[in-house]
């Protein structure tokens, strides 16, 4: 998608402090970062949300989990991490792009909502 700033990210014409990337997925540092280690995991390709994956594309997602625990231990998450998906607008979506991120570093708030 043209517009869309995490497709720019992914193709490179934005730069991102990356921390891993593939063929199918990149994952870098969040600009606003909400806890010592915080990153995201994005697929190269344009998904919208966590509603749009299907039978069809849901290996890019399948890929992206097994990358996160090694990527985890990379950045030193020993201790354990949070993976989190906000999807549309009343989950707190700001870009729309699928990603996923990973949270760590401290003890995080359990509040769930
Ligand atoms: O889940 P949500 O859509 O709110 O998350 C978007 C995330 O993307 C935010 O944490 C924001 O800080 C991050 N972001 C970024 N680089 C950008 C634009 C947004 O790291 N250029």
């Amino acid at each position: 998608m043209s517009d869309c700033i995490f497709c720019k990210i992914a193709s490179g014409e934005i730069p991102s402090t990356k921390v891993y990337e593939d063929d199918q997925i990149l994952c870098f540092k969040d600009l606003n970062p909400m806890a010592p280690v915080h990153v995201l995991f994005i697929p190269k390709e344009h998904i919208c949300c966590a509603d749009e994956i299907t039978s069809e594309n849901s290996s890019v997602v399948a890929h992206i989990f097994e990358v996160i625990p090694k990527v985890a231990k990379e950045l030193g998450l020993e201790n354990g991490y949070r993976v989190v998906t906000n999807c549309k607008e009343e989950a707190g979506q700001t870009v729309f792009h699928l990603h996923f991120h990973l949270l760590g570093g401290k003890k995080l708030n359990t509040e769930m909502a």
